[in-house]
């Protein structure tokens, strides 16, 4: 089946061509159908559809074939279930970050619209709304015989904006046209919250925010959300992220009411790394949304005042909403469309995975200009360093989405003092950063080295420079 997959993103082009006409065809029986009975025409289409399918595509009958949008790769065959583009783990082979040895789902689909239009990048795929749970298993055709358009989603309506007064001190940062710095926290293995405020305290005065990770790499810790009320109740600023991978919908959003109304102003929307990479490899991930839905779910929630169900909101949540991107990995030119797609469904701030490439990275940038993203969203790009060259090797071979060129690794490994080697590309990352035009400022990261990361803030001070080049309108 396998094969036949791939067979069918090689002959997207005619494929598509031919769901074009069957979809005509349907359409124009409409009323022959609702003669039938729609009831009993989906039970004789469901199991030729099932059989043609999964012949085909591999299909998952999801009951919400969106094939004709993602270049005839079934997205269901991503081990996250994403339906709005790559997760940030695939491998530097285009394989996946969950099962190595198979093709990333999302890259066959890039191929798959390539083949279907030269130009995919100027019309991607529309925003697609999270999964409706209760259509698994039922006929995706059956939509085509009652003329039903496909199941993309609008834009968010009518972007609320939050006045000066009310927006929080990363907002305010974020606008005010001067270099941004954020850090990255993982909270404590422990019901103590001292722990956690002792990691805070290492950079007070040095940050705009401080990011609280959400289980990260699969790994359990204290909730993100709990961490994140323990910063607000001592001054600090976390930016809340929020995984897909272990809530479903109604926690996700029971959880972000619960955040905002203790204080949180911020959040970080994101898909979250596979449970295979954790500590739990035996629990069941969730992906009931993945990070696009999930902005979209949170917007909607801020600006319509609803939950996801559309029912209303007593008292919406007024969040500075932000999602994650990860130029270093394939498919490198597909990352736009992502991107774009993260900004158009609520994104207001992009954090991005470890910078070590800075050429990768200016590429990224010049269609990021092109497009104007760097206007409607503030790129925060993410740096960091580890103790030596054998652990940095060790995150590019073993953390999904991470790319160490070679180059780098060879040069601290060339070093008498790998520390301060690392430390100073580091740096040197950061001023070159620095310069790009569109570049908003950085995410410094890096686990359990909290003492470093507060030193090369301090040692390059760009929170009092005013962005050398970017504009936001
Ligand atoms: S690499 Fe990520 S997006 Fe691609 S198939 Fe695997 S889980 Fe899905």
């Amino acid at each position: 089946m396998y094969s036949a997959r791939l067979w069918s993103v090689r002959h997207a082009r005619s494929l598509r061509t031919l769901y074009e006409l069957f979809s005509r065809w349907a359409s124009a029986f409409a009323p022959l159908a609702r003669l039938l009975g729609l009831e009993r025409l989906e039970k004789i289409l469901r199991p030729i559809e099932r059989s043609a399918k999964s012949l085909l595509f591999d299909c998952r009958m999801c009951g919400q074939c969106v094939l004709s949008a993602t270049g005839m790769a079934c997205p269901m065959n991503c081990a996250k279930e994403m339906r709005n583009g790559p997760c940030g783990g695939v491998r530097a082979d285009g394989n996946c970050e969950v099962q190595p040895t198979l093709r990333c789902a999302w890259v066959e689909a890039t191929t798959g619209a390539k083949r279907i239009a030269s130009d995919h990048l100027a019309h991607p795929t529309p925003l697609l709304p999270a999964i409706d749970q209760r259509r698994r298993g039922a006929s995706s055709w059956i939509q085509a015989f009652q003329g039903r358009p496909d199941p993309a989603f609008q834009a968010p309506v009518g972007l609320r904006i939050t006045p000066d007064a009310q927006q929080g001190p990363l907002e305010r940062a974020c606008h005010s046209g001067r270099f941004v710095v954020t850090v990255e926290v993982a909270p404590p293995d422990s019901a103590d919250p001292g722990a956690l405020l002792a990691r805070a305290a290492k950079f007070e005065g040095l940050v705009d925010a401080i990011n609280i990770t959400d289980g990260a790499g699969g790994n359990c810790h204290m909730s993100s959300v709990a961490a994140s009320a323990i910063l607000v109740a001592h001054g600090h600023t976390p930016v809340y992220q929020v995984a897909c991978r272990d809530r479903n919908r109604i926690a996700i959003q029971g959880d972000i009411l619960g955040a905002a109304a203790l204080g949180v102003q911020n959040i970080l929307c994101l898909t979250g790394d596979d449970v295979s990479q954790g500590d739990h490899p035996q629990a069941k991930p969730v992906f009931d949304l993945d990070a696009v839905s999930l902005l979209h779910v949170a917007r909607g929630m801020c600006d319509r005042g609803e939950y996801a169900s559309g029912r209303k909101l007593q008292g919406p949540p007024d969040l500075f909403i932000g999602a994650t991107a990860n130029p270093f990995v394939p498919p490198y030119v597909d990352r736009i469309a992502n991107l774009e797609k993260k900004i158009v469904a609520g994104a207001r701030f992009i954090q991005t995975q470890f910078c070590f490439d800075l050429a990768l990275f200016e590429e990224f940038m010049r269609e990021v200009r092109h497009r104007d993203l760097h206007r409607r969203a503030h790129i925060i790009v993410g740096v960091g360093t580890l103790s030596s060259a054998k652990a940095l090797g060790w995150m590019a071979r073993h953390v999904p989405g991470v790319h160490v060129p070679s180059a780098l690794l060879t040069r601290i490994e060339k070093a008498a003092d790998q520390q301060a080697e690392a430390k100073s590309c580091c740096i040197e990352t950061i001023w070159a950063l620095a310069g790009i035009e569109g570049v908003a400022g950085v995410h410094v990261m890096g686990h359990k080295n909290e003492d470093v990361l507060a030193e090369i803030i301090t040692e390059c001070d760009l929170r009092r420079q005013t962005r050398l080049h970017t504009a936001y309108a």
